[in-house]
């Protein structure tokens, strides 16, 4: 992260380059073509005004889409059936692809949104400067004037639009703690297919031992500090609650265990433990090569 390596050393990082060869081109087709997103969203907006009562009949869904050539309408429906559009008793329906389908358009894809820099309440735990956020490009980052990360990671136009920074800055948050809870598991966030997981030792004097995931179907490469992934652990969430501090709702710069230095334990098999202290309270933590928490201890710090 902090190794100065170049742009792709993010807590979380995706699209690097891509072995992926054989994609499905259906997909693409349906988000290309007009008529087909019309319909999506005719049914999208029926079914977020009507949960009980969900089906379209033909010629009520062609209005709502205003689409005035039945044939031309007849033809781009018969493509979404049945993986998107189904027909049920009641009329038409969005099936649970066709409304992921749906989500992917209205989260957008616009690349040329740009917000910031904005100055933060807060400052870096690492070198004390202050931090900014900006969103560039598809990617909200929270850095210093040292380029530490907490954290840099891809979010989608409508994730920022009316909302302020800070806002996209909690969704961001906790989304990367979704994301890294399935690559701790071994699966990818955005294909779900299989990840290659790799415990890597950074040139960074802090939290420099990461977790590296590596997606072979869709290239998407995810690296973040071991810290990170264990804050969703309920040993930590109770550690910092019973200290007054909620996780689920602190800004991870304000957090000391994504920053947190690894001890290597044993290297055969890999052993790290990593420490923070509030109050007088020492939380221990130890984890394998894949972040799963083997053991926590809770001691006083004068303890020892
Ligand atoms: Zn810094
Ligand atoms: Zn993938």
């Amino acid at each position: 992260m902090r190794d100065g390596s170049g742009s792709e050393s993010g807590w979380q990082t995706a699209g690097e380059e891509s072995p992926a060869a054989e994609f499905a081109t259906e997909p693409f087709e349906l988000v290309t073509e007009e008529t087909r997103a019309a319909i999506l969203g005719a049914l999208a907006a029926h079914q977020a005004e009507n949960p009980r009562d969900r089906g379209l009949g033909f010629s009520e869904l062609r209005d709502r889409a205003a689409v005035d050539d039945s044939g031309n309408f007849n033809y781009h429906l018969g493509k979404l059936r049945p993986a998107h559009v189904r027909q049920t008793e009641d009329g038409y329906v969005l099936t649970f692809a066709g409304m992921s389908l749906a989500g992917i358009l209205r989260a957008g894809v616009d690349a040329e949104i740009t917000r910031g820099p904005v100055s933060l309440d807060g400052r870096c735990g690492l070198c004390d400067t202050e931090l900014t956020v900006e969103y560039e490009r598809r990617v909200l980052s929270v850095t210093c004037e040292n380029d530490h990360r907490y954290p840099r990671d891809e979010l989608p136009p409508n994730a920022v639009t009316g909302r302020t920074l800070r806002e996209a800055i909690s969704i961001q948050t906790c989304r990367t703690k979704h994301l890294l809870d399935l690559v701790r598991r071994g699966v990818c966030p955005a294909c779900f297919g299989d990840v290659e997981r790799e415990h890597q030792v950074l040139d960074a004097p802090q939290a420099s031992h990461v977790l590296v995931a590596t997606c072979t179907g869709c290239g998407r490469v995810t690296r973040s500090p071991v810290g990170v992934y264990l804050l969703d652990e309920p040993a930590v969430v109770a550690f910092y609650h019973d200290h007054g501090i909620d996780v689920t709702e602190t800004p991870l710069w304000a957090l000391d265990l994504p920053i947190a230095e690894p001890t290597v334990r044993s290297e055969d098999p890999l052993r790290l433990s990593l420490s923070v202290e509030r109050d007088g309270e020492r939380l221990t933590l130890v984890v394998d090569e894949y972040t799963n928490l083997l053991d926590s201890r809770r001691t006083p710090v004068d303890a020892d």
